[in-house]
């Protein structure tokens, strides 16, 4: 006999809520979605963009995607023409997790549903959904790599935040902090320019404002000028994404730091390319690796469900909190890449050919 469970059993692997979906069905022909993305100075998003605008097309809708030259002025406006242009699901990657509320209000009074997509929208009762990485988690893969490196070694470290527009900083800082705390405190890890935040919350007082790659290495130049006098050498630097990665690589580089034995471990995040080059390279030791694709993927499905009236799938209903709602979410795994794990991760999947990485 054939065993029948209910579908709904069946699309939630965390156990989170599913909220109903409202309305009647569209087709897919007759949907607009606008996907608003922050910037393509960063490999990611034109990645991101491209894709899931790909699947949109590949299924039948009608799509305009937008960049904001991570401007948040520029980005309201394009969700605001957008919304004008009669968008019925907006995807928005936003460059300020705080100002959207009034073009996001607009939205829904033509009927709209929003999807954050990988930041969360704070302050807005308008998100519906939400689907990212686990931020947190991303924070974590990178505290924990450096502990496993550095063993019972006592080591000099410098760390570097996000930007604190972005919600995500926060979170990726804390899951690296809640590992590398006690190692401060211990006195295992020392941070000779004294820019250890003394709690999780005051991150933002090292974070680099729209991850810029020039902000973080004119202060990894500050910090290694003013506080490695005398032969004193920075052994781990926490870089939160590669973008602060490539900026804090090059001011090792021009500090005189060579590739070897006495080379910091840099941590990153996204895998883009020049960072995969770099660890190849020995410049940097890893990077935590968010298979855009599946971000991509899984965000189409949500489109689908909601143009379909379907239940939309979510694992998560209770970490994102905007202050207004939690958002029900969906969350994917990062990975972390190394040097040795470059070829089977990130080529053999077909994330990177191997000339794109000079393999
Ligand atoms: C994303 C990261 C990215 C950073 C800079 C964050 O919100 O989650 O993947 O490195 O923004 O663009």
């Amino acid at each position: 006999a054939l065993l029948t469970l209910p579908t709904a059993a069946c699309s939630s692997t965390r156990g989170g809520d599913q909220p109903a979906a409202t309305g009647s069905a569209a087709q897919p022909a007759d949907t607009l979605v606008g996907i608003a993305m922050p910037t393509k100075s960063l490999e990611r998003w034109n990645k991101d963009g491209a894709h899931l605008e790909g699947l949109l097309k590949q299924n039948g809708y009608k799509t305009t995607l937008q960049y904001a030259d991570n401007k948040p002025d520029q980005q309201i406006t394009q969700i605001q023409n957008m919304t004008n242009q009669g968008a019925k699901i907006l995807v928005v990657a936003a460059i300020d997790g705080k100002v959207l509320t009034p073009a996001l209000a607009a939205a829904k009074a033509k009927g709209a549903t929003v999807i954050a997509y990988d930041r969360l929208i704070n302050g807005s009762g308008d998100v519906d959904y939400y689907a990212t990485f686990d931020n947190y988690k991303v924070g974590q893969l990178q505290g924990q790599f450096i502990k496993d490196k550095v063993g019972s070694e006592k080591v000099n470290l410098e760390p570097f935040a996000g930007s604190p527009d972005d919600n995500n900083a926060k979170f990726f800082f804390s899951g690296a902090w809640d590992v590398l705390s006690p190692m401060v405190q211990s006195g295992q890890i020392t941070v000779p320019s004294g820019k250890a935040p003394k709690t999780n919350d005051a991150w933002t007082s090292i974070g680099v404002l729209n991850w810029s790659s020039d902000t973080a290495q004119s202060e990894m130049q500050n910090r290694l000028n003013s506080f490695y006098t005398g032969g004193k050498k920075v052994d781990v630097v926490l870089s939160p994404n590669d973008s602060l990665a490539l900026g804090i690589t090059q001011a090792l580089e021009g500090a005189g730091y060579k590739p070897g034995a006495e080379y910091p471990i840099v941590t990153g995040q996204d895998a883009d390319k020049a960072n995969v080059i770099n660890m190849l390279a020995d410049k940097q030791a890893m990077t935590v690796w968010k298979d855009t694709r599946k971000l991509g993927d899984q965000v189409a499905k949500m489109v689908d469900q909601v143009a379909k009236a379907q239940t939309v799938e979510t694992n998560d209903s209770q970490t994102y909190d905007n202050g207004v709602k939690v958002v029900p979410t969906y969350l994917l795994d990062p990975v972390v890449v190394t040097k040795e794990t470059v070829r089977p991760q990130l080529v053999d999947s077909g994330f990177y050919s191997p000339a794109d990485l000079g393999l």
